[in-house]
């Protein structure tokens, strides 16, 4: 049930001064090996010996993405490259990515953290896990790979690409639990179907899924269509890839690996701290890595935390799943909407598929949206009034939940664009009209 119990049910007490000796040391080794942390913490006046509690933590300054890609690729490394044995980059899809570097012991600490959050979740060393994440230089893929076989699964590393491929070795192996994004998840079940081969030729139980947001209706869907139980789990390439924390069997948020990976939440935009329980912006202190430290790393998630003890008995803090971030988060006539929220309605109604678009346009001085979904009962394809009646159903709850009119456009079934990593949902033109 846990993979190091002794850590995971730690109290509060003992947690908080294993943290404060942990954040203290992080800071004098950045201090030491990191000029640009040299300089910042000069600037600031913060040396390890003021940092009398946790709450101190507030006198060191963020770290942002900017401040990685600045330094792209090697210059906040800690470690000279003799003693750094990975390297990972982000998948920037604008501009340089954010490049990280492991040493041998980050590595160990990486597989701890993914061995704690994939036995939280309910894997065992019976498992056959199946990795639908594609390799490289993105994270997910090997982070969950050493995680499961440090607990004893036995790991195919499939990747991604070549679904059908995919779903004869999940057959063949008899695949009891799949690595995956949900969108993914989804496809995978999409083209399961397509295949015709009965359901129970399969042999999945669980689905560890993640590296994209996944509503609760999503998720339904995705356990229906695979008759599974999934958990979700966190992380970034920035702070160590999947393994910050992740959700246990409850599913009633994910537990931190605190020891790790200090949490905060703040203002996104003054970046006071929140009182517990106030949703903000999730800023991280890494507390043991070596390649590459970060203090107070702004994560741009919003969340919130709960320092309450599980059912599980966990007693690592909870971070709500992520309700958006503040900067994927679309200000539309002065409206902020997230993915997330379109998302939710869409995946309510069953007579569309789980695949979505999102185009923001300016049209003269007024900002609008169209929501692209795909028809999924092709029963009524050819039935103008209902699909007109699945349309207007969908306005009407968009309109609800968002606060403003946006256009839906219903489109036949797959054709929008599928994604075998994350999902790219958002296609705002406004500024291309400039
Ligand atoms: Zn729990």
């Amino acid at each position: 049930m846990y993979f190091q119990k002794e850590i995971e049910t730690m109290n509060r007490k003992e947690m908080s001064a294993l943290q404060l000796e942990r954040l203290k040391w992080t800071v004098d080794y950045c201090y030491k090996n990191v000029p640009f942390y040299t300089k910042k913490l000069d600037e600031a006046g913060v040396t390890a010996d003021k940092i009398k509690s946790l709450s101190d933590i507030k006198y060191i300054p963020v770290t942002t993405k900017a401040d990685l890609r600045d330094n792209y690729p090697f210059g906040l490394f800690a470690q000279p490259m003799k003693n750094i044995v990975r390297i990972h980059a982000s998948s920037g899809t604008t501009g340089k990515p954010t490049v990280v570097g492991y040493t041998k012991n980050d590595l160990e600490l990486w597989s701890d953290c993914m061995a704690r959050i994939v036995t939280a979740g309910g894997a065992t060393s019976e498992d056959i896990v199946q990795i639908s994440f594609g390799y490289g230089m993105f994270t997910g893929a090997l982070g969950l790979h050493y995680g499961l076989e440090k607990i004893g699964a036995t790991v195919v590393p499939n990747s991604s690409g070549n679904t059908e491929k995919a779903l004869m070795f999940m057959r063949d192996f008899k695949t009891t639990a799949l690595v995956a994004t949900p969108s993914y998840a989804l496809y995978m079940a999409e083209t399961a179907r397509e295949l015709e081969y009965p359901m129970s030729d399969y042999n999945l139980r669980i689905g560890l899924l993640g590296s994209e947001g996944c509503t609760p209706e999503m998720r339904n869907e995705i356990e229906k269509a695979w008759g599974i139980f999934v958990t979700d789990n966190y992380g970034m390439s920035e702070l160590i890839g999947p393994g910050v924390s992740g959700e246990c069997q409850e599913r009633c948020g994910l537990h931190f690996n605190e020891d790790y990976f200090f949490p905060e939440i703040v203002d996104s935009e003054t970046l006071e701290p929140l009182d517990e329980g106030e949703a903000g912006e999730l800023l991280v202190t890494t507390l043991c890595k070596e390649g590459i430290p970060l203090l107070r790393y702004r994560t741009r998630d919003i969340t919130r935390l709960n320092y309450d003890v599980c059912k599980c008995g966990r007693t690592g803090v909870r971070m709500e799943k992520v309700l958006g971030r503040s900067d994927d988060m679309l200000k539309i006539r002065g409206v902020n909407v997230f993915p997330s929220q379109i998302e939710s309605v869409l995946v309510a109604n069953e007579k569309i598929g789980g695949q979505y678009q999102l185009v923001v346009r300016r049209e003269g001085f007024t900002d609008t949206l169209e929501v692209k979904v795909e028809l999924g009962d092709e029963s009524i394809l050819d039935k103008f009034s209902e699909i007109e009646k699945v349309q207007k159903n969908i306005s009407r709850n968009l309109q609800t939940v968002l606060g403003i009119q946006c256009k839906v456009s219903i489109v036949e079934p797959k054709s929008l664009e599928r994604f075998v990593g994350k999902a790219k949902r958002v296609l705002d033109l406004r500024n291309e009209n400039k």
